[in-house]
């Protein structure tokens, strides 16, 4: 018989370390035998990797479980604050950022309300935040394990790189080389409706589902898939560009410089263009435009319900859509127009109604994002964090 080469058996042995690894984390408190049990790895095993990991600091013993009969297991614990990851959202108007622990733990945050012009403004702004963040991160044995990084624009995943993004003049960027050159961690750079997605998977709406669409519904519109549990990020890491879909042949002009683009009749855009002045002018800044619709359409303003009534009508015909190309379980909606979840519900409920007893439309459950001010900083964080734990 052969014997497994040394290359082979290191192979095996980070795979039993990823293993365990996992399986405390996600199911600890955890005795060492529940762990033979749950991984399959021989007590053997399960021993030696453990005890290497206690003595990294990545697990801890927390003393005796409850015993069914006889002596009471020792059970072990994922330490969390063995490392720290950061979150980032880059917006037009905004950054914001959080710090969690390796169990997805906030420990602080901070937001700059800044329009960010060009790329050397930006990295500073961004290695600033971070830096910040890392004076309020408790000690630890290893600090700073990774960064990710979630912005509202089109995102080479894989190159970690922006090609565009709307009202970010600095656009394109190699964004991840830049950020990895100044703060010497990894990086992740993906967009928003990305994280967002990760994050209602992980916290949200979406748990323990295996097939999800988040649709990121704001000025203009955007989507993260959650196939078969994981992200689905296409060849080149671009899927999700639905707003981008052609919906009207002669439609109206997009900036993609396509027409009839399925963002311009359903997002915040739609919504400017459908009621003109004066919503779109004084009085709201720009950024609560649609909140001030919202907030209109409740105290009765007829063109405000009928304009939201609209676009719903148009998110509605696009869900149905999605629902025949992907089968998803569920589809979120999140970022702004969330907040018009009233108006907008009952007409997707009417559209996907309106495909009789399909069995595609019928299955598939449209809900509101649990919290979408902070799923994509979240979100973000929580992309690092997975990351860096694919990495002990
Ligand atoms: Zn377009």
């Amino acid at each position: 018989m052969q014997r497994p080469n040394k290359a082979d058996l290191l192979t095996v042995r980070r795979s039993n370390r990823q293993v365990i690894v996992d399986a405390v984390r996600r199911g600890g408190p955890i005795s060492r035998a529940e762990l033979s049990r749950r991984s399959q790895l021989s007590k053997v095993t399960v021993s030696d990797v453990v005890e290497d990991l206690i003595g990294e600091g990545y697990l801890r013993d927390i003393g005796p479980g409850p015993a069914d009969v006889g002596r009471k297991p020792t059970l072990l614990e994922f330490v969390g604050v063995s490392g720290f990851v950061a979150g980032l959202e880059i917006a037009p108007q905004y950054l914001r950022v959080i710090l969690t622990d390796l169990m997805g733990e906030a420990v602080c945050g901070d937001q700059r309300n800044i329009a960010v012009g060009s790329s050397q403004e930006l990295l500073a702004a961004v290695c600033a935040l971070i830096s910040h963040m890392r004076s309020c991160m408790p000690n630890s044995p290893y600090q700073l394990l990774g960064v990710g990084v979630a912005v509202s624009g089109l995102v080479d995943y894989k190159e970690g790189t922006v090609l565009s993004a709307p009202n970010m003049p600095w656009a394109p960027l190699s964004l991840r080389d830049l950020i990895e050159g100044c703060l010497e961690v990894p990086a992740i750079i993906d967009n928003e409706a990305n994280a967002a997605m990760w994050y209602e998977h992980l916290q949200g709406e979406a748990q323990n589902l295996e097939h999800a669409v988040y649709l990121s519904a704001g000025y203009g519109l955007g989507a993260g898939i959650l196939a078969q549990g994981s992200l689905y990020r296409g060849s080149s890491g671009l899927a999700g560009e639905m707003g981008h879909m052609i919906v009207e042949q002669h439609g109206l002009a997009c900036s993609c410089g396509n027409r009839g683009c399925w963002e311009m009749y359903a997002s915040e855009k739609a919504l400017r263009r459908l009621l003109g002045e004066p919503f779109s002018s004084p009085g709201a800044p720009p950024e609560n435009f649609t909140r001030h619709v919202v907030q209109s359409a409740r105290d009765g303003d007829n063109r405000a319900q009928e304009s939201l009534r609209t676009v719903g009508q148009s998110l509605g015909q696009g869900i149905v859509n999605i629902a025949s190309i992907l089968n998803p379980q569920m589809v979120v909606l999140g970022n702004v127009l969330a907040e018009a979840w009233e108006f907008l519900y009952p007409e997707i409920v009417e559209a996907l109604d309106g495909q009789g007893l399909s069995p595609v439309t019928q299955n598939v459950s449209v809900r509101r994002a649990r919290n979408y001010r902070d799923a994509v900083v979240k979100g973000a964080a929580a992309l690092a964090c997975e990351a860096s734990v694919a990495k002990i």
